[in-house]
């Protein structure tokens, strides 16, 4: 089959240009490219073989099909060389049934994502795969590209340095100084990344990267470059074919630059309109209070829309005033008849911690999500018997300071709701003894 795609002006205006070309707004109209997919060749298929194609390569050995990326490759990225492809078997993450978290809430059909475990620790892996395998591509062909580059909150620099040191092309970070994790920072720095921390926040970063982005030698790699949203879009697919093949009531995602929530979107689009599912879902994207241009903009049914500098706040991955994807996003958002709500930094961290308790260890972007889950039950948005499926964005290990910061009593302070302290003992048979009745009989 002629499998085909490309990328097209997303502002209505008829502009394409190839896959391969180093471009990412429209040179007739500056909207940014989204890319397009020949849907006739996949009509070719009928939904029944897609599902049997899917389900014959997902998570088994033949290169680079058992990825839970390139296991749907048509879906992807078509045209891309399989010996151009470096993919580290992306995606096929775990569904955590959430029993007991979703027993204490009432709900009887709750569901985590688990995203963040893949190679570098969160779900940019699966964007970045795509990008990455795209640079390959096009660097066979020419000589004019010399590196890859992305302004960073702390995951997508980690998954870009992974790939681009696999793909032995060199790769160029920019991070907000102090404002990533240590585990995220000495990521890029161990792949051998050109590390530059940058006395600014992500939004400032993302300025610069744009700038330098004008020339054509060094490859943007941030999600304002839509082949990072063909990777993610597999998220949607994948949820479905876990649940053989039936789309969930509602999902929950965290949202910070929207490329995400966009993908997500895209992937139940694309899945309707070849008949592979019959219906969609709703979906609920959650912020911090502390960087909630898009939940401020719900708040005006989507008429307006303000960029605003992002508080600090624990979940850093998502601490964005100015989002690159904002309109991507709110087409998302009512297309899947879609809300928005927020979390405070005690809220996030309480639900993160109070999931903890039930086999989780989530990381404070998944904690934003489990607390706007928690709200909507509350508001009986979700009802009891309403599969949901909360995205858990990244591995609780890479943000181990958010956990320590949590268990720990602040002088003064009230005690927060899940606190679990290690106690100090003498090492005597009798003393340990003790204390574990005593902990087992309260
Ligand atoms: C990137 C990231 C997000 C936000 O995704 P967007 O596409 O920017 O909205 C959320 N959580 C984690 C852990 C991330 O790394
Ligand atoms: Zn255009």
């Amino acid at each position: 089959m002629n499998y085909d795609a490309w990328f097209q002006c997303s502002e209505g205006c008829d502009e394409t240009y190839p896959l391969t070309e180093v471009i990412y707004r429209c040179k007739n109209c500056n909207g940014l490219l989204e890319v397009q997919h020949d849907m006739d060749p996949l009509r070719h298929r009928s939904p029944a073989d897609w599902k049997a194609l899917f389900e014959h390569r997902y998570r088994r050995t033949q290169y680079p099909y058992g990825s839970g990326v390139w296991g749907k490759k048509e879906f992807v990225c078509p045209k891309i060389d399989d010996d151009n492809i470096i993919s580290m078997y992306e995606g096929g993450t775990n569904l955590f049934w959430a029993e007991r978290f979703g027993n204490q809430l009432g709900l009887n059909d709750l569901w985590i994502k688990q995203c963040g475990n893949s190679h570098t620790g969160s779900f940019k892996d699966l964007g970045m795969t795509v990008l990455v395998s795209m640079v390959k591509q096009i660097m066979a062909e020419s000589e004019d590209l010399r590196a890859v580059m992305c302004a960073s909150t702390g995951d997508t620099s980690a998954a870009l340095a992974a790939y681009a040191s696999a793909a032995g092309i060199p790769a160029i970070i920019l991070l907000p100084k102090a404002k990533v994790t240590r585990e995220q920072l000495i990521q890029p720095i161990a792949n051998g990344a050109l590390t530059l921390s940058l006395e600014t926040d992500f939004d400032g970063c993302m300025e610069i990267v744009q700038k330098l982005s004008d020339r054509k030698d060094f490859y943007l790699a941030n999600s304002i470059n839509s082949l990072r949203i063909e990777g993610q879009k597999t998220i949607s697919i994948e949820i479905v074919q876990q649940f053989d093949w039936e789309v969930p009531d509602w999902i929950i995602i965290p949202g910070g630059n929207l490329g995400n929530v966009s993908a997500l979107g895209l992937g139940f689009l694309m899945m309707l309109e070849l008949g592979i599912i019959d219906k969609l879902p709703r979906i609920a994207c959650a912020q911090a209070e502390r960087a909630n241009p898009l939940y401020r903009s719900y708040q005006t049914e989507f008429t307006e829309f303000h960029a605003i500098t992002a508080q600090p706040t624990q979940a850093t991955a998502i601490q964005i005033g100015n989002p690159v994807s904002i309109h991507r996003a709110i087409r998302t958002l009512r297309r899947f008849d879609g809300i928005v709500d927020q979390a405070t930094e005690e809220e996030l961290a309480d639900a993160a911690a109070r999931a903890d308790r039930t086999g989780l260890f989530n990381c404070p972007h998944t904690g934003v999500a489990l607390a706007v889950l928690t709200k909507m039950v509350d508001r009986k948005q979700i009802h009891p018997d309403d599969r949901v499926i909360v995205i858990s964005t990244a591995s609780g290990l890479k943000f181990p300071d958010f956990k320590v910061a949590y268990h720990n009593v602040t002088p003064g302070g009230p005690p927060p709701r899940y606190l679990n302290t290690p106690l100090e003992l003498e090492a005597d048979y009798e003393t340990v003894l003790k204390q574990i009745s005593m902990h087992l009989d309260t």
